[in-house]
């Protein structure tokens, strides 16, 4: 606030004696007085000393108080300097006039004495006041400014919407541009974020409650903005609402640093690939959410061998340029289900996350050490390097995150004993596994092309007529060593590493040239059904397989019954529907084998051109552990309401057959009338089945 010392006041009037009594009277208040005798004196007075305050008569030669005020007024960029008028002319004229012309106030002449320095101390006052004020809102919007804060304001009374200029230019708006209402921010708002503004908008419109929120904001020129918006709600002194104000906070470079600062926490600088650290929380989490699916992590350390002694002889540069081209390579095996990470100096990480095929857990180790076939260019050296890797595999050799990388850890530690170049499981346990594993996808990729995959044939009769109508093509390998080894040991690995492929192409083959042998033979004219599998209808083109089949054995297409387990149909739909139709149209026939495993909807399995449901040998042996069968009757019911086939599989025993032909099923496949029988059996078989039948009759 302005003392008196401090304050200037201007008299002007012609009146010597009227100026001298006023500026007599505020000297003695300690003011500056600056006086003039007419209009065009305080005009360039006013211009020279910025008087707080003006007195100013109006009837004055050369320039009048009206002309002199609104010249005053025009030039001065300071609305609330006061400029009080001394009038004589005590009617409302004249004062109206004086007021046009930007008069604050006036007094009229006669002045009263006594009252004159009151009004004028209070026209100081409310002068200074507005001062402040201004003051403070000039520094209000700078600090605005320099917190880069911009606001808007919604009145609740007439709907009325402004924002700030430090607002307005966040939105890249011009200065006469304004937004219409709240909701327009909405329109400036990311796309992804879009939603979420309105929802807190509206909210805050229909609730009255305030909100923070954090936001992009697209200004006018595209540009992208990171903010921070504070809504509050402003009751007036009774507590009834009044606006909404909010608070914009450009925070973009505070986003950006943080970004920085989390990406240099957790990335590597030199090969900007995930550090140790984050590497770490990435298994740590991936643990977690295999517990939950089952599935399995396994952690690769990958450390170049010999990398100190490359560093003595070669230099810290040229280590460091071989680790960015070894980071690069590792780069090459990157992939939704693979974190790769720059553990510490020399070593790497891999993590395979949420898998259950272990057929790929020796796959990834060599396809490391393969990296490391191509030598490293070293200015015009040629460097070959060679790696140790250290496997481990949660939870088969470790039970946490933690104790899986530092298993990992240790195996590659003793890898590189071994003298590098090669990779090294955990646990005894797991390494025993893939050898194993490698060795029988080794086994069989060789039985497959030497031949030793064949089917075995299991009848399949219709009890009620007493006629073997088909059987199904069960796929044995006949392995030099081990003899005769069943599908459960085989089927998995062969679907995991694509194997089933050409073994299954071998089996049907061999089981359409029987089929059609059989009936060139006069033995009947069979179906055989075939087991397909998940794999070969994912990029492969199962249909045109089974026509080349078809066509090379000259077997009738109606004498195929394709068979899909229920868990398969649960899983694929439209694709496999689509070649299944394919093979009906054909005339093959389609079977749901397994029924009743596999947890699919009625509804579901209605989409799939079904013939015949297998009911799974499980509901089967219910029968005779429970003596209901609920499960296998339902099956029949459902079955037969659907118009669809029904046929029984692993029937053993009397009263399995007794129950099943009693509700309605009357095919049946199981032990209770053969095994899978070799080919060379199955004449035999046949021969035997109608002679004991024709036996039953003629008992009967
Ligand atoms: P599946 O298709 O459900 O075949 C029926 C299985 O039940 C066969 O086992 C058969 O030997 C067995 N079985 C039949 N009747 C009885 C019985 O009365 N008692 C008992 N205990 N078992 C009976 P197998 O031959 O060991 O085949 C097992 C599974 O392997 C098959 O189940 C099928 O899913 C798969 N498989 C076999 N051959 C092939 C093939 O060529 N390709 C594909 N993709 N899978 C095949
Ligand atoms: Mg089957
Ligand atoms: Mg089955």
């Amino acid at each position: 606030m302005l003392t008196n010392e401090q304050t200037n006041i201007l008299v002007v009037d012609d009146d010597h004696v009227t100026r001298h009594m006023v500026s007599q009277i505020l000297k003695n208040s300690n003011y500056n007085i600056f006086e003039a005798t007419n209009g065009k004196e305080a005009v360039e007075l006013y211009n020279t000393v910025s008087p707080h305050i003006i007195l100013m008569d109006v009837m004055m030669p050369i320039m009048d108080g009206y002309a002199a005020c609104k010249e005053i007024r025009e030039s001065s960029n300071f609305l609330e300097l006061p400029i009080i008028m001394l009038t004589g002319l005590d009617d409302v004229e004249s004062v109206k006039s004086a007021l046009d012309s930007g008069a604050t106030d006036f007094i009229s002449k006669p002045i009263n004495w006594i009252l004159f320095e009151q009004r004028v101390h209070y026209a100081l006052h409310a002068r200074n006041m507005h001062e402040e004020l201004q003051n403070q809102q000039i520094m209000l919007s700078q600090a605005q400014q320099i917190a880069k804060l911009g606001s808007w304001e919604l009145s609740l009374e007439d709907n009325t919407f402004s924002i700030s200029e430090q607002l307005r230019s966040l939105l890249r708006l011009s200065p006469d541009e304004e937004l219409e209402q709240l909701s327009s921010l909405v329109d400036f708002s990311h796309p992804a974020d879009k939603e979420i503004v309105r929802s807190h908008i509206v909210d805050a419109m229909s609730n009255g409650v305030g909100y923070k929120l954090e936001h992009r904001l697209m200004g006018k020129d595209g540009s992208e903005l990171y903010i921070l918006q504070h809504a509050e709600l402003i009751k007036d002194r009774t507590g009834y609402p009044v606006k909404i104000i909010g608070i914009v906070q450009d925070i973009t470079e505070l986003k950006s640093s943080q970004s920085i600062i989390h990406h240099q926490n957790h990335y590597d600088l030199l090969t900007d690939l995930p550090n140790r650290r984050l590497f770490t929380e990435k298994v740590i989490k991936d643990v977690i959410y295999s517990k939950n699916k089952n599935t399995s992590v396994v952690v690769y350390m990958v450390t170049l061998d010999n990398i100190r002694n490359l560093s003595e002889s070669l230099g810290y540069k040229a280590t460091e340029t071989i680790l960015i081209s070894f980071a690069t390579r590792l780069k090459q095996l990157q992939s939704d289900h693979i974190v790769i990470s720059r553990f510490n100096d020399s070593t790497f990480a891999i993590m395979l996350k949420d898998f259950d095929d272990f057929s790929h857990v020796t796959g990834m180790a060599e396809a490391v050490l393969n990296l490391t076939i191509e030598p490293f260019n070293i200015d015009t050296h040629e460097i070959f390097i060679s790696v140790s890797i250290g496997i481990s595999i949660y939870p088969i050799d470790n039970n946490s995150a933690e104790a899986t990388i530092l298993g990992a850890e240790n195996a590659m530690l003793n890898a590189s004993k071994e003298g590098g170049g090669r990779y090294l499981f955990y646990s005894e346990h797991s390494n025993r596994q893939a050898q194993e594993r490698l060795e029988i996808e080794n086994d069989m990729r060789k039985g497959i092309e030497r031949g030793e995959f064949i089917p075995y044939f299991q009848p399949q009769i219709n009890a009620k007529t007493g006629k073997i109508t088909g059987f199904e093509a069960l796929a044995r390998w006949q392995h030099p060593n081990k003899g005769l080894v069943p599908p459960f040991k085989f089927i998995d690995i062969a679907e995991q590493t694509g194997l089933i492929i050409p073994l299954s192409i071998s089996i049907f083959e061999q089981a359409f040239a029987q089929t059609k042998q059989w009936a060139d033979d006069g033995l009947g004219i069979f179906k055989v059904g075939i087991n397909l599998s998940i794999k070969q209808f994912s990029g492969n083109d199962v249909y045109e397989d089974v026509n080349t089949l078809l066509k090379k054995t000259g077997l009738a297409s109606n004498q195929v019954d394709i068979e899909i387990t229920e868990s398969m149909a649960a899983t694929k739909t439209d694709e496999m529907i689509h070649i299944l139709h394919q093979f009906k149209e054909m005339g093959m026939e389609i079977s749901i084998d397994d029924f009743g495993t596999g947890y699919s909807s009625l509804s579901h399995i209605q989409k799939f051109p079904i013939d015949t449901i297998k009911i799974d040998r499980s509901f089967v042996t219910d029968i005779d552990e429970s003596g209901k069968g609920i499960i296998a009757k339902t099956i029949i019911a459902m079955s037969a309401s659907l118009g669809m086939n029904v046929i029984a599989e692993g029937v053993e025993t009397t009263t399995q057959l007794d129950m099943l032909l009693e509700h309605g099923c009357d095919n049946i496949q199981g032990y209770y009338f053969s095994k899978p029988l070799p080919a060379s059996e199955f004449p035999d078989f046949i021969a035997k089945f109608y002679s004991e039948s024709n036996l039953q009759k003629e008992n009967a």
